[in-house]
């Protein structure tokens, strides 16, 4: 992948050498990013086993103190190493690695920057972008919408990569965990990764969902009411093992 390196650093310490000039300071990963890399690599690897990418589409990301954690672009999952930390801090200078960050940093930082996000997944899974192509909003044909913070809105269409998708997709996400962006695919984000990548697998189902009922010649799902979605969120809180 040596020609999507950005150039090698100078020294080891980043400090010395021929891109001293041109190549911004870069610093050794830390032992939490360290072990953060690692559950990010095997994130990003699971949207490709669970079916929720194809290639290199999509990416992730964790963020550990002020520093982000991103896939590189382009770069299939499976060549990943522990030597590969790609890091960015929250502008997205570049604070670790070489390999060239996720073209989508604007979605990512976005959302670090107006939330309390830890972890950003986004993918193009096929159900989320068929609906992504359909409709303004996800219908609530369930009430794991409640889990995403009510009916996923659709981001309106803007090129991978830019501003403007970033902005489309926060207006998206205004009270919601998760969108879809039209034509393209999904994002969610969460306190974990695991809860992150949980969302955008419940979010997939739930289009899987729509477009299953609402593909009945002559009849149309039942939706749920904004009151049973509040019913839902509040008992969501209490859902799972109690914690002592
Ligand atoms: P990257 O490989 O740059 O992360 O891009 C994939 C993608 O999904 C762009 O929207
Ligand atoms: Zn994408």
């Amino acid at each position: 992948m040596a020609e999507q390196r950005r150039g090698e650093r100078g020294g080891r310490d980043g400090r010395t050498g021929a891109h001293e000039v041109s190549e911004p300071r870069r610093r050794d990963a830390r032992a939490e990013e360290t072990s953060a890399w690692r559950e990010l690599v095997a994130t990003a690897r699971r949207t490709l086993s669970d079916g929720l990418v194809v290639g290199t589409s999509g990416n992730v990301s964790v963020r550990v103190g002020d520093t982000v954690l991103v896939t590189p672009s382009g770069v299939p999952y499976d060549r990943l190493t522990p030597d590969d930390v790609t890091g960015v801090d929250l502008t997205g200078r570049q604070v670790l690695g070489t390999l060239v960050p996720t073209s989508e940093l604007p979605m990512h930082l976005a959302i670090y920057g107006s939330t309390g996000a830890l972890a950003v997944v986004h993918t193009h899974a096929v159900h989320a972008t068929a609906v992504s192509t359909l409709v303004p909003e996800l219908p609530a044909v369930h009430y794991m919408s409640a889990a995403l913070g009510g009916p996923v809105r659709v981001a309106p269409y803007a090129t991978y990569g830019t501003d403007e998708l970033a902005e489309n997709m926060l207006r998206a996400l205004t009270d919601r965990r998760g969108c879809l962006l039209q034509n393209h695919g999904t994002i969610t984000y969460g306190t974990t990764l695991a809860q992150a990548y949980d969302r955008t697998a419940q979010l997939e189902w739930m289009c899987r969902l729509w477009l299953t009922a609402s593909s009945v010649p002559g009849l149309a799902p039942s939706l749920l009411t904004p009151e049973q979605l509040t019913e839902a969120a509040e008992r969501l809180r209490g859902y799972g093992q109690r914690r002592s």
